[in-house]
């Protein structure tokens, strides 16, 4: 007798009907003498719904809040579920993500899990019961309801799967597996048999939103075997292990994206020693991500700064900026939206030198402008306009040779 997870994501209990076809899938896995633990996330489009509820009401809504109010969409399909699993005779019990025992850090809004106290799940495993979880909650020390961030429930299902030392995690969901880009933007995406983890880790944080960026380093650092495949189509999905099978040789094995980037500049830093630590130890405090940095010193040997942030943290940004401009000690600030990162993922560059040259020939036989680059041992990022950023995928996946 193994133990599964299994992970069923907004589209796939997206309806009643969609509901009593996740609790079939499930009793599909007890009636192969497994046990099972289901996480599930809120239906359809019910955490939009929320927020942009919420919004209504208040520009700033406090963050705690906000994870009291979405915590409720997943406390939906759990009780839904437990009942369309008890109508097949399966015994089954729901739980939110606090009687799971899902500790997190005091973050409200992405908080990152700490701890699980697995007692009162294996308890219910071993009475016989399917234990079906609210994905994306759970709760601080003291008591507070957090939120693990946006697609967070792919993270409470592998988390569990690493403490429940699970045989495996399968990730069910609107798709049949990982492509080589999102196969709802480019037909002619590709499904992977295999990914490692690494590339998966790149691309999910890269912007490929088919997977939890922290799932995936829970999967690395547990050994969790991962599946995703798709809830709906009865076929083989993508894999995600720790050497990926190389099919066909290929050196780039994804494309991924991601727009809503903005581009800030600080000009005329007086004093470049200090003002680099100063200015993104300010933002940090200010939980402002920042990701592609680039400075270059000017002849008069005050620096100029150019980093890039989510369009979300822009306005937040510019007031940190100012707010701290005498201690900054920079001339002027400037910034461009509507920009948009693509990169090419793989672990075969390591390697094979002249990808990025590639990259940059492709981009440039096509028009689009470059206007950052940062790279790793297994990936290239270029920023580009926005209203280019489709076509710089579509180019890019042909010319490495990913498309059918
Ligand atoms: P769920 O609600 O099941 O968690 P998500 O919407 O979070 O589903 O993730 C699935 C979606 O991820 C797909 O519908 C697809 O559009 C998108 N996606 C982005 N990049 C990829 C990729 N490389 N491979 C597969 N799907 C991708
Ligand atoms: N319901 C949450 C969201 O829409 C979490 C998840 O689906 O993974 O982001
Ligand atoms: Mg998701």
């Amino acid at each position: 007798m193994g133990l599964i997870v299994q992970k069923f994501g907004g589209t796939s209990v997206g309806s009643v009907e969609r509901i009593l076809n996740v609790a079939e899938c499930v009793k599909e896995e007890t009636d192969r003498g497994n046990q099972v633990v289901v996480v599930v996330s809120a239906m359809g489009k019910t955490t939009d719904q929320l927020v942009n509820m919420a919004k209504e009401i208040s520009s700033q809504p406090s963050k705690r809040e906000m994870d009291m109010l979405l915590s409720t969409g997943e406390q939906v399909t759990i009780s839904l579920l437990s009942m369309a699993l008890k109508e097949k005779d399966l015994e089954a019990v729901s739980y939110t993500g606090w009687q799971a025992g899902i500790i997190t850090e005091p973050i409200h809004g992405n908080a990152r899990i700490t701890k699980i106290k697995t007692e009162a799940i294996e308890g219910q495993l071993q009475a016989g019961k399917v234990v079906v979880v609210a994905g994306f909650q759970g709760i601080t020390e003291t008591g507070e309801i957090t939120t693990l961030g946006r697609g967070g429930s792919d993270t409470t299902a592998v988390a569990l799967a690493a403490s429940l030392n699970a045989d495996r995690c399968d990730i069910y969901t609107d798709v049949t597996g990982v492509f080589t880009t999102d196969p709802r933007y480019i037909k002619s995406a590709r499904k992977l048999l295999s990914v490692s983890y690494d590339e998966m880790l790149e691309l999910a944080n890269l912007g490929a939103g088919v997977l939890h960026p922290r799932a995936v380093e829970f999967a690395k650092n547990y050994q969790v075997r991962l599946e995703v495949r798709s809830s709906m189509e009865k076929v083989e999905g993508t894999i995600i292990e720790g050497e990926a099978t190389m099919e066909q040789n290929l050196v780039v094995r994804g494309v991924a994206f991601e727009d809503k980037i903005t581009r800030v500049t600080v000009l005329g830093l007086t004093n470049s020693i200090t003002s680099l630590s100063t200015i993104f130890s300010t933002l940090a405090k200010n939980q402002i991500n920042v990701d592609i940095i680039i400075q270059s010193t000017t002849e008069t040997g005050a620096a100029n700064l150019s980093f890039s942030i989510h369009t979300d943290d822009w306005l937040e940004t510019l007031n940190v900026l100012e707010d701290n401009k005498s201690i900054l000690d920079y001339e002027q600030l400037d910034a461009e939206n509507k920009l948009a990162k693509v990169s090419i993922v793989g672990s075969g560059m390591i390697s094979n030198p002249g990808v990025a040259a590639k990259m940059f020939e492709v981009l440039a036989e096509n028009n689009i402008a470059i206007k950052m680059v940062s790279t790793s041992e297994i990936k290239v990022s270029a920023v580009v306009e926005e209203k280019y950023m489709l076509k710089a995928v579509e180019a890019l996946h042909e010319a490495f040779g990913l498309g059918d």
